[in-house]
């Protein structure tokens, strides 16, 4: 029996999505441009089926339900995990071959109050890949809101929005209220809260297959938009790294890691669940081998993880 939860990863086409996840990662996609996989998912705009045995025919949100003992909880009481009545987490690769829109998400008190109880959403980013001389936009430099409303208007965009040059290995800590875009020619490793809302400021003016020009939601980003926050300079990891593991991020939502592994690694797992993803190389988790692309969930009281050759992971826990 397997001591680690396996998903089946579930795939979204976008219109700024490509193929590389077929490419690179060997993934079976569906036709036409593809921008999303959700690899860790409860969502239930996306909810991962579990390939274990012993839990066949269930998906992440019914195992988080029905056994959450697995995730910090009590056996038998719904609800009992930490984290909340759902699967928190939500862990994605995204290819952008076009431009994401600018957007920006709401805090989980916004979003519970006009988005039918859904949870905000923060999240995350390391750069797993991106083209020469690919950018992206954390971040925004109106002072409030009406100056925002009003360089919008004015289509001011390239002085309104932080855009900087990105690099292999970057990380970016996206804040609710953050404004924000992936550009073309990057693949990204997201760590996002268990979220799907989106609010769309600006998107370039395209049309769709439909011809149409995709729904903007000024209002709302207006709404959320945290106009005091520091735009950053640059995604550049400082951390230190100590003994293969590098601290990316630690907030209330998540704590996010990059885990190297060269030869063997004995990795304690003391959180309610941790979930591991496979960014480079190949080894073994538990005895288990896993090559880039795999994302397991290490579930609560399965006990130091052995991992061994040589790898690169992103580790995460609440
Ligand atoms: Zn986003």
């Amino acid at each position: 029996m397997s001591k680690l939860i396996h998903l089946q990863p579930l795939f979204h086409n976008k219109i700024w999505g490509g193929r590389r996840l077929e490419r690179e990662y060997g993934y079976q996609i569906p036709a036409g441009p593809v921008g999303e996989c959700w690899a860790i998912s409860a969502h239930p705009a996306g909810d991962c089926p579990v390939l274990n045995d012993e839990y066949a025919g269930m998906t992440l949100s019914q195992l988080w339900d029905e056994h959450p003992e697995l995730f910090g909880g009590t056996a038998g009481e719904k609800g009992s995990a930490p984290g909340g009545d759902r699967f928190p987490l939500l862990i994605k690769i995204i290819d952008a071959d076009g431009d994401l829109s600018i957007q920006v998400h709401p805090d989980d008190a916004y979003a519970a109050e006009h988005e039918n109880g859904s949870l905000g959403k923060r999240e995350c980013w390391y750069v797993l890949d991106c083209n020469e001389g690919t950018t992206i936009v954390v971040g925004q430099r109106a002072s409030g809101r009406e100056e925002f409303a009003q360089m919008v208007e004015e289509g001011r965009w390239g002085e309104l929005l932080n855009e900087m040059p990105i690099h292999k290995g970057d990380f970016f800590q996206i804040d609710a209220g953050t404004v924000h875009a992936i550009k073309a020619g990057t693949l990204i490793l997201e760590t996002q809260q268990s979220s799907d809302v989106t609010y769309r400021v600006y998107d370039y003016d395209r049309v769709g297959d439909n011809g149409k020009k995709r729904e903007l939601h000024l209002a709302q980003s207006l709404d959320v938009i945290d106009y005091a926050a520091k735009a950053p300079e640059s995604g550049a990891v400082t951390a230190p790294e100590v003994d293969g593991v590098t601290e990316l991020e630690a907030n209330e939502t998540y704590t996010v890691e990059r885990i190297r592994v060269k030869g063997s690694k004995t990795l304690a797992q003391p959180w309610p669940f941790m979930c591991l993803s496979v960014i480079e190389g190949a080894g073994t988790i538990a005895g288990e081998p896993v090559e880039k692309g795999a994302h397991v969930v290490a579930p609560c009281g399965c006990g130091d993880l052995e991992l061994t050759g040589d790898m690169t992971l992103i580790a995460s826990h609440l």
